[in-house]
């Protein structure tokens, strides 16, 4: 017998009808033969609401009562969703993040597991029931409060779940049928990834595909958990996520053939986008040594993540220079607050803020070994007529900025350019709104 942990997400559980629909994959899977835990984020655009809503009563909100409020969203689908296994009787149990053993740090908004403690969840196994568990939370027991995971983090509770029960599998159901080469809302001839090791799927979850949360490949690089991103509206098979680049390389492969193994594994994995940075610059900085160590230290400060810098040449006559960095648009007023508190002390002459800025990464391992990827990228970008600001590598991965209105045109020039376009039509989208 399997143990199998599902995970549905919030667009699979939209209103009532889904749920009863996605009771039913799970009496399926049940009836089956396997063991079953079910983890669930909130129903549709429930926690979007709930933050809207917030937002009306508060502009700043206490972090502890946030994470109150948006556990309500997971609390709300998994008990109608046991409900609803329940009346095709299937015995199940809904559990909170707290109930189900999920322990987390005290970082409100964006807590991390530091541990499983299933207990319940097993004991409602062993009785042959489906334990229904609440995504996207947990408790940190220093002040036994609830806490939230971070946006997405539904992915991860299952993925801890998974690791915690020693499950066979973790399957990601969703809107679209697997993770593809771009996401399919931007581009509808992307074509779906079979197989993606994980530290491709890092890249692309860290570069803004949000059909994986980062925090769940992370954790489930790390427990080795395979991880199945399929459908909750259809039956096709989905993508693997499993495995390293180093696996590629079949090490009974007699000696000069690793290359040719490599080559055969897609140059390229896929495009992906985001829309959620801002960019800040700041001119006139004197080019002398430790101004950028300050400009960075009351960043880090402020609590805000630095993605991308550059820094220009300075100007000889004047001997002063720009820097500019990408950072999450949220954290933007924070950054700028604790820039102007130093502009005495550096002697800068001005902030820019820019929040119309879109990044397209561009991700794959088999970039590691091939010459001219830049190139072919960067020349897509210009017969499209896009203006690129800012660049960023890493060794899997090739990072642009531009105008955020341009970046949908961008991702479909770079997506052509590199022969992902599949000739098999349209990928569908099955829910969901994107936001
Ligand atoms: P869920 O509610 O199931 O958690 P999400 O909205 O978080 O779903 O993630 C699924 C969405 O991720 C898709 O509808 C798609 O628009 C988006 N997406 C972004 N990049 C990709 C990609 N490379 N492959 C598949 N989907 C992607
Ligand atoms: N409901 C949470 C969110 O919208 C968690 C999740 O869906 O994974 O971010
Ligand atoms: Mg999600």
């Amino acid at each position: 017998m399997a143990l199998v942990v599902q995970k549905y997400g919030g667009s699979s559980v939209a209103d009532a009808k889904s749920v009863k629909r996605v009771a039913k994959r799970i009496a399926e899977a049940k009836r089956a033969g396997n063991d079953v835990v079910v983890v669930v984020s909130a129903m549709g655009d429930t926690t979007d609401d709930l933050l809207d809503l917030a937002a009306q009563i508060s502009p700043l909100p206490p972090k502890r009562e946030m994470d109150i409020l948006l556990t309500a969203g997971e609390r709300i689908s998994m008990s109608l969703l046991a409900m609803a296994t329940n009346n095709l009787g299937i015995k199940a149990k809904s559990f909170t993040g707290p109930q189900a053993g999920v322990i987390t740090d005290a970082a409100y908004g964006k807590a991390r597991i530091v541990d499983v403690v299933p207990h319940r969840i097993r004991r409602t196994i062993e009785k042959g029931q489906v334990a229904i568990v609440a995504g996207f939370q947990g408790v940190n027991k220093k002040e036994d409060d609830v806490t939230t995971l971070g946006r997405g983090g539904s992915d991860t509770t299952a993925v801890a779940l998974a690791a915690g029960l020693d499950a066979d599998v973790c399957e990601i159901f969703t809107d679209v049928d697997g993770v593809f080469t771009a996401d399919p809302r931007i581009v509808p001839t992307a074509r779906k990834i079979h197989r993606v090791t994980y530290e491709e799927m890092l890249e692309l979850a860290a570069s803004g595909a949000k059909v994986l949360a980062l925090r769940a490949v992370e954790y489930a690089r790390r427990y080795g958990v395979p991880l199945h991103v399929r459908s909750s509206f259809s039956g096709a098979p989905g993508t693997l996520v499993s495995g390293t680049y180093g696996d590629l390389i079949d090490p009974n492969a007699p000696d000069g053939d690793e290359e040719e193994d490599v080559m055969e594994d897609p140059l390229i994995s896929g495009v992906a986008h985001d829309r959620s940075e801002a960019k800040i610059t700041v001119t006139g900085v004197p080019d002398k040594p430790g101004m950028a160590a300050r400009i960075f230290e009351v960043v880090a400060a402020s609590g805000s993540n630095i993605d991308m810098i550059v820094q220009n040449v300075s100007a000889a006559s004047t001997g002063r220079t720009d820097i500019s960095f990408t950072l999450p648009e949220g954290s933007g007023p924070s950054a700028l607050a604790a820039l102007r508190d130093v502009k005495g002390e550096v002697g800068y002459d001005s902030l820019e803020f820019d929040d119309q800025i879109g990044k397209l990464s561009l991700v794959g391992a088999g970039m590691k070994s091939h010459p001219g990827v830049s190139a072919r990228l960067f020349g897509a970008v210009r017969d499209a007529g896009i203006n690129i600001e800012m660049i960023s590598t890493s060794e899997i991965r090739i990072s642009i900025v531009t105008r955020a209105d341009s970046l949908d045109d961008a991702v479909r020039a770079v997506h052509t350019a590199f022969g992902l376009d599949s000739l098999e039509g349209e990928a569908v989208v099955y829910a969901g709104t994107g936001r």
